[in-house]
């Protein structure tokens, strides 16, 4: 069966888009969200997430125990070492990006805005420390951490279990058998998931914006101008130049590969939730080996996360504008450095990098309350973010392709 083009096309998901931009606003403004129309779409929108959801547990683990367990652990090292230093840089540079624009455009000085109530868990919340976050990446117990599907735990665990077969050499054979055949499963049912993308973006595009609306943009104009310029420079230019001159691949087709998983990332607002069109896309699209993609793409979906990082160094220093505080310039340094970790301790779930923010504005003893005067629009901006963070990841993986050629 030919692999490539066995998606539904992207006129179709587009379509799906228009559908769900205009039925969204058609919904805000005559029934709201209190009407059974409403409720409907929600519980659609709902359906089609949980299904995509569904499936990541299983595909992640699959693909990091299948990649562990086939690849020579001198060559695992090299891949992981090459990976970790494309997500870590890529993500820096975000980060200063947003920094040099925030401070180009001062969105912040002099704006008079309404301050939304947090959300209990940011008001109460203690960020964690970096012992916390090492901690953390090492199960107690991989079945607690495959139920509440934690993302790093599951990731840990799955390359421990897969380098450990990989030393056991033929002795394992059945188990590895085992696991590729999860994993060609699981992707059996994400082709299945796929079919529905073009009701599936409508339905939670009208779910989002249905409830989000449009009064509350005019007065975070110019804040959310400055966030959207610097995703799209990010996205648009550093990242398609990247991939161009690291990748060996022209920014045409490297976006007319991932269109579909940006487009699933833009209405999802989940790394997490795309991973499975990413990784489609990245391997039959993009032509990345899946040695390199069951690799890449699931840790990239869960650490690298350009967009959040652009995203934290700006509103962090909007905030600061907008409460008339003046960030020194080795201040600007602590805010570039936690912003790169907390995007990386940022679960691929919508607005997840709005709580992680906290330790960003705890670095340079910012208020907290305010994320309360940029919340407003953050839905609206994690779309963007994550798509941003969808596109890293796809680049990531041409960029190793490369760099390491076929096995
Ligand atoms: N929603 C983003 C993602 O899944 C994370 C964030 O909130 O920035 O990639």
């Amino acid at each position: 069966m030919s692999k490539r083009g066995e998606f539904v096309s992207v006129r179709w998901v587009l379509a799906g888009i228009l559908v769900g931009l205009v039925g969204g606003l058609v919904l805000n403004k005559t029934v709201g969200v209190e009407s059974p129309q409403y409720a409907v779409v929600a519980l659609g929108a709902d359906l089609f997430i949980r299904l995509l959801r569904m499936i990541i547990v299983p595909l992640i683990m699959a693909s990091l125990i299948s990649a562990a367990a086939s690849l020579d652990t001198r060559y695992l090292g090299r891949l992981g070492s090459l990976a970790f230093t494309y997500y870590l840089s890529t993500t820096v540079l975000a980060a200063a990006l947003g920094l040099v624009i925030v401070n180009l455009f001062d969105p912040g000085i002099g704006a008079t805005l309404a301050k939304s109530e947090l959300p209990k868990e940011i008001a109460q919340g203690q960020p964690p420390t970096f012992a916390d976050l090492l901690r953390n990446l090492i199960p107690a117990n991989p079945i607690d951490a495959l139920a509440r599907g934690d993302m790093l735990q599951i990731i840990s665990f799955s390359l421990i279990v897969g380098i450990a077969l990989n030393l056991m050499g033929d002795s394992s054979a059945t188990v590895r058998r085992f696991v590729d055949e999860v994993l060609e499963m699981a992707m059996v049912v994400v082709r299945w998931v796929l079919r529905l993308l073009p009701v599936g973006v409508a339905l939670l595009l009208m779910r989002t914006l249905g409830q989000a609306g449009t009064d509350a943009l005019l007065p975070l104009a110019k804040y959310m101008g400055v966030v959207l310029g610097g995703l799209a420079f990010h996205g648009l230019v550093v990242l398609p130049a990247l991939v161009w001159l690291l990748g060996g691949m022209p920014p045409w087709r490297f976006f007319a590969g991932i269109a579909q998983a940006m487009l699933t990332a833009l209405t999802t607002s989940s790394s997490a939730a795309t991973l499975p069109v990413t990784m489609r896309v990245v391997e039959n699209e993009l032509e990345v080996p899946p040695y390199i993609s069951r690799f890449s793409i699931p840790i990239g979906a869960t650490v690298n996360m350009d967009g959040t990082a652009l995203y934290e160094a700006v509103a962090a220093l909007f905030i600061a504008q907008a409460y008339g505080i003046e960030l020194t310039f080795a201040q600007q340094i602590v805010v570039l450095f936690t912003a790169t970790l907390a995007a990386i301790g940022a679960a691929g779930i919508p607005s997840a990098g709005l709580f992680t923010m906290v330790i960003v504005l705890q670095a340079v003893n910012l208020p907290i309350e305010g994320i309360g005067l940029i919340l407003a629009v953050d839905r609206i901006l994690d779309m963007f973010r994550t798509m941003v963070n969808v596109e890293g990841d796809a680049g990531g993986a041409v960029i190793l392709k490369n760099i390491l050629g076929r096995k």
